[in-house]
């Protein structure tokens, strides 16, 4: 059984560590953020939803975000394990995640933290955004999300650090680099 959580800036590359570490565990990677996306590009209310927030750099409400993991992680595939990739980013969803794990009898096993410059990780989300032709993905835009992460997300590490689950991870270097860390750290 592998219950992992990965959190770090956006553009800190954790979408891609999360996919390869659900790989070498077999467990599925959950990521919030592509769960929206796949609603706002097939236009379901959840996304109608969910696209007025994220254009404007802000957090989706807790309340839709919420019911939306509780039925992800109650399929059946998320049954022996999982990777959350990007939630929980506030508070109260490390409460309702603490409630959901409790009502299943589990808990997790480590929280991953990828730490990165700043700086870098603003000029890799706006070189991305031109490649991939984000219109959403301003600086501005950018920079606000990076701030909601800081005020609001980087302080649950120390939620998870007082649980002796954190483990903190040089995200810079090339992307196997990483992977190796992330493995290191998992495994100690
Ligand atoms: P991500 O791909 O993880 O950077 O997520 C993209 C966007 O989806 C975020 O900027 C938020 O607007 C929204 N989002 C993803 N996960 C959450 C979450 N756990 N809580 C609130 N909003 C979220």
């Amino acid at each position: 059984m592998t219950r992992l959580l990965i959190m770090g800036p956006p553009g800190s590359g954790k979408g891609t560590q999360a996919s390869l570490v659900a790989a070498k565990f077999d467990i599925p990677a959950i990521s919030t953020g592509d769960i929206f996306r796949a609603n706002v590009s097939e236009g379901t209310p959840l996304g109608v939803e969910a696209h007025k927030y994220m254009s404007a750099g802000e957090y989706v409400p807790d309340s839709v975000t919420n019911d939306m993991v509780r039925d992800r992680l109650s399929q059946p595939d998320a049954k022996s394990g999982f990777l959350l990739d990007g939630y929980p980013r506030t508070v109260s969803q490390v409460d309702f995640l603490d409630k959901i794990l409790s009502e299943q009898h589990a808990s997790i096993d480590r929280v991953i933290e990828l730490v990165v410059d700043v700086e870098e990780v603003v000029s890799r989300l706006l070189r991305r955004a031109a490649e991939e032709g984000r219109p959403d993905d301003t600086e501005e835009v950018i920079r606000h999300r990076i701030e909601l992460y800081f005020e609001q997300t980087e302080p649950l590490t120390a939620v998870y650090d007082a649980r002796d689950l954190h483990v903190r991870v040089d995200g810079t270097g090339s992307v196997e680099d990483v992977a190796a860390r992330i493995a290191e750290a998992i495994d100690a």
